[in-house]
């Protein structure tokens, strides 16, 4: 009989794509779905790829079917069924197999399943999968954690998979445990921040300035062949072009002004929290996309405060399209450095050696966040891998003085006018604070030792670390 090379469980949109993609690259591979039903279909939608795949009916079939020792992708819906999943498949399985969680895993949960399987004879790889249906199907990005032994099991198949920038593949181990599945909540935390800011320069142009969805999109359109060129700028000027078939207004326009989230970006935001890293401006997506889901909250609230009559309005002299642009290329500047900061802190914290080039480079193509930008991100760290962050590299500096006076102009407007720029005005103050050599905290310090004795630094040496508060010098 036939063995195929790798098997893959979860025939959802994810999984299925990608085991065609895998199919595609001349493997054979054997599929199961928990509903059978769904294998047989995929099967049978296979074309002219179906003599490379076998598809199984139960769990023992599926084992068999690949040849040992077995790497086993999970594509499944993370949490709980993944457990239950590794549960299912543990007794079929013999010495060598890798289960490889590709799904949307907290890093957490995947450093604890890694330990599990640690003295089983068995492997466990965490793996970060980003490109939504288009790219598990014509290449993702793909970010791995495990061992690295592991990782070269399975490295020719994956590489093939993936996405290429100018040939090279958007695929790499990352470190060991949850590295792969951490990077990816990251890439998803920046992802929430990028497209956020796109959302609230989008706010401007509507509600500030009045501007229709086409007129809009085409300037979006006009940004893609400049310094914002990127996947989710491109996709933006597609969506505000796009006309609803049902009623035949601008599709965007009809649509309801509530974002879902599933979760990493609420994880990005929990473990930068945890490692003490501001990351403000995807704390402010997150934030922004949770208020989103209040409509009837805020729609009870404009009626009691109704709106800003204000029109936004730039100071004489600045150039609105420039201005929108360069404020949004700033505001970007502080969420990515903001998520490298974040990943150098794990990898300090975790032991994970993260290759923050390589991280840069395998989002270049494949993944949401996708952009030429990324090219001049993994530059940067290469030339000054020891920067304390992405902004005060050569390059990144010279960007952030060419930009930040368009990103103040901007958010000073909005305000004004009383137009929502969390994420803008986050990567604004994040900027200002961050270059403030003396801050204001020396009074949060006099604060906290007035009400707790807590004590504090001094200036000048002199060894006196509480204040003259409350009965007189402590
Ligand atoms: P999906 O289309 O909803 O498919 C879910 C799959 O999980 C189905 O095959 C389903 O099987 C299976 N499943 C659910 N509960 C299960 C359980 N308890 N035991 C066994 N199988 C179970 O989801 P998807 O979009 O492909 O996402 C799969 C994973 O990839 C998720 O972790 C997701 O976060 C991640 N991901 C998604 C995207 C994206 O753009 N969609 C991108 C990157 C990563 P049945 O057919 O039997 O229900």
């Amino acid at each position: 009989m036939q063995q195929a090379e790798i098997g893959l469980i979860g025939l959802g949109v994810m999984g299925s794509n990608l085991a065609l993609n895998i199919a595609e690259k001349g493997n054979t591979i054997a599929v199961f779905n928990r509903t059978t039903a769904r294998t047989a279909e995929f099967v049978g939608e296979a074309g002219d790829l179906a003599g490379n795949v076998i598809g199984c009916n139960t769990i023992e079939e599926f084992v068999a079917a690949i040849r040992p020792p077995r790497p086993i992708i999970i594509m499944i819906k993370a949490g709980e069924a993944v457990d239950q999943q590794m549960d299912a498949l543990m007794p079929f399985l013999s010495g060598g197999d890798i289960m490889i969680d590709a799904g949307n895993a907290n890093f957490r949960d995947t450093m604890a399943r890694f330990e599990r399987l640690k003295d089983t004879g068995l492997t466990f790889i965490g793996m970060g999968v980003s490109g939504g249906e288009e790219g598990a199907r014509h290449g993702p990005s793909i970010m791995v954690g495990g061992t690295e032994e592991s990782y070269r099991r399975v490295e020719k198949v994956l590489t093939s998979i993936a996405a290429t920038y100018e040939g090279d593949p958007c695929c790499a181990w990352l470190g060991t445990d949850g590295a792969g599945h951490f990077v990816k909540t990251i890439h998803n935390g920046i992802e929430y921040a990028d497209m956020q800011m796109i959302a609230e320069i989008y706010g401007i142009l509507r509600d500030g300035l009045g501007k229709s969805a086409p007129e809009i999109g085409h300037m979006f359109g006009a940004w893609n062949k400049g310094r914002l060129n990127s996947y989710l700028i491109e996709i933006t000027e597609k969506v505000l072009a796009a006309t609803d078939p049902v009623g035949g207004k601008a599709m965007v326009d009809i649509i309801l002004d509530r974002a879902g989230q599933k979760g990493t970006g609420k994880w990005s935001v929990i473990e930068s929290q945890q490692m003490g890293i501001p990351a403000t401006a995807i704390e402010a997506a997150v934030a922004a996309r949770s208020l989103s889901s209040m409509k009837t909250e805020r729609e009870a609230a404009q009626k009691i405060f109704g709106l800003e009559a204000a029109k936004f309005a730039l100071p004489a002299g600045a150039k609105l399209e420039d201005d929108l642009e360069l404020a949004l290329f700033a505001a970007k500047i502080a969420a990515y450095a903001q998520g490298f900061a974040v990943m150098a802190a794990a990898s300090r914290e975790f032991g994970w050696k993260l290759p923050m080039p390589r991280i840069a480079q395998i989002w270049r193509a494949g993944c949401i966040i996708r952009s030429q930008f990324l090219d001049e991100i993994a530059r940067a760290v290469t030339a000054t891998p020891d920067a304390a962050n992405l902004i005060v590299t050569p390059a990144f500096a010279d960007m952030v003085k060419l930009s930040l006076p368009a990103l103040r102009r901007v958010v000073a407007a909005a305000v004004t006018a009383g137009l929502p720029v969390p994420a803008l005005s986050s990567a604004l103050s994040y900027f200002d604070a961050y270059r403030q050599a003396r801050g204001t905290a020396n009074l949060i310090q006099a604060q906290r030792d007035f009400f707790g004795a807590h004590g504090f630094e001094r200036i000048d040496g002199v060894d006196r670390p509480h204040g003259p508060w409350g009965s007189g010098a402590l």
